[in-house]
């Protein structure tokens, strides 16, 4: 199954989760940590871990 990487940048959590195609982009990727919205996918395939992004 396909997982997608997130990360939050209300919390700053990285999480992963088990998305349908057509859940992708939708609103219904919540932080399970804080329950925000405020995610960014991650693409593992980049796999940059270096810090964190200063928004
Ligand atoms: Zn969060």
């Amino acid at each position: 199954m396909p997982t997608y990487d997130f990360h939050c940048s209300s919390c700053g959590k990285d999480f992963s989760t088990i998305l349908s195609i057509a859940a992708r982009g939708e609103d219904a990727i919540v932080c399970p940590a804080c329950g925000s919205k405020n995610v960014e996918q991650q693409f593992t395939s980049v796999s940059v871990k270096t810090g964190k992004k200063t928004w």
